[in-house]
C-alpha cells in the first residue's frame, strides 16, 4: 500500500470526514482491521483565511508547498490538498512537491464525466465560484461548463461555508436556503450539482438533491485510496 500525504486543516471539519472516508474504504477494500497509509500535515486554518483575505495567493502557495514537500521527505508518495478553494494555488504546491498531486477538479470532474453529467451549478467558497481557477480547469481538463449561483446566492454559501461549516455549526434553515438555491440552478439549466466545498458534505446529502450531486470530498477521497492500493488506472492518472 502506498502512503497518502494529506495537506488539512482548511478546515479540520473536512479533514476529518476525509480520514474517515480513506480508512473506510481501505478496510472496506482490503478487510480485517487494515486501514489506510497516511501522514497529514494540519495547518492552522486562520493564518490560511487571513492569507485569502488579503489575496496574498504566493504566500499561501509557499506556505502549503512547504508542507507538501515535508509530506514527501516524511515518506508520502502523493500529495492531495483537502480543500477546494486552495486548488487555487495547486501550481505551487505541485511545483514544490516531489510526488504527485491528486486534483480535487480532475476528480470532480471524473465522476461527472462517468455520470454523463454536463451542466453542474458549483456550491463553493466565493473564491471558486469566481475566481475562475476551477471552471477553468473544468473546461479544460474535463469540457464541463460550470454553472454559478447569483452574487447573493454566492454571497449566502460562502457565509454558510466559512460562519457555520467550517466551525462545525450544521443549520437546518441554511440546508433549506441551499437547497432553494439548488432549485434556481436547475431553472437556470443546470443538470447537477458539484458540492465544490469539502465541509458541503456535512449540510447536503447529494443524494437528497432534486438533481444528481457530486460531492468533491468524497471523490477526491476515492482518489487516494485507489492510488494508495495501487488501483494501475489511479496510478496512470497521477503520473
Ligand atoms: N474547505 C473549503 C473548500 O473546499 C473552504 C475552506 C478554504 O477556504 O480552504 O473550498
Amino acid at each position: 500500500m502506498r502512503t497518502i500525504g494529506l495537506l488539512g486543516g482548511m478546515s479540520w471539519e473536512s479533514t476529518a470526514v476525509y480520514y474517515r472516508l480513506i480508512n473506510q474504504a481501505v478496510r472496506d477494500r482490503l478487510g480485517g482491521l487494515h486501514s489506510a497509509e497516511i501522514l497529514l500535515h494540519s495547518v492552522d486554518f486562520e493564518r490560511v483565511v487571513q492569507l485569502q483575505r488579503a489575496g496574498r495567493w504566493d504566500a499561501a502557495g509557499a506556505l502549503l508547498g512547504q508542507a507538501a514537500a515535508g509530506l514527501a521527505q516524511a515518506g508520502a508518495e502523493c500529495v492531495m490538498i483537502c480543500t477546494n478553494t486552495m486548488h487555487l494555488v495547486a501550481d505551487a504546491v505541485a511545483a514544490l512537491s516531489p510526488v504527485p498531486l491528486l486534483h480535487i477538479v480532475d476528480e470532480t470532474g471524473r465522476a461527472l464525466t462517468r455520470r454523463g453529467l454536463r451542466r453542474p451549478l458549483l456550491l463553493a467558497t466565493q473564491y471558486t465560484m469566481e475566481q475562475g481557477f476551477y471552471r477553468d480547469r473544468m473546461r479544460a481538463a474535463c469540457g464541463i461548463e460550470t454553472l454559478v449561483p447569483d452574487l447573493p446566492d454566492r454571497e449566502l454559501v460562502h457565509r454558510v461555508i466559512f460562519d457555520e461549516l467550517c466551525r462545525g455549526i450544521v443549520r437546518s434553515e441554511s440546508r433549506d436556503a441551499m437547497h432553494a438555491i439548488v432549485q434556481r440552478g436547475i431553472a437556470a439549466g443546470a443538470d447537477s450539482v458539484i458540492l465544490g466545498c469539502t465541509e458541503i458534505c456535512l449540510l447536503l446529502d447529494p443524494d437528497a438533491l432534486p438533481c444528481p450531486g457530486v460531492d468533491s470530498t468524497m471523490e477526491h477521497a476515492m482518489a487516494a485510496v485507489a492510488f494508495a492500493l495501487a488501483d494501475p488506472a489511479a496510478a496512470r492518472q497521477a503520473a
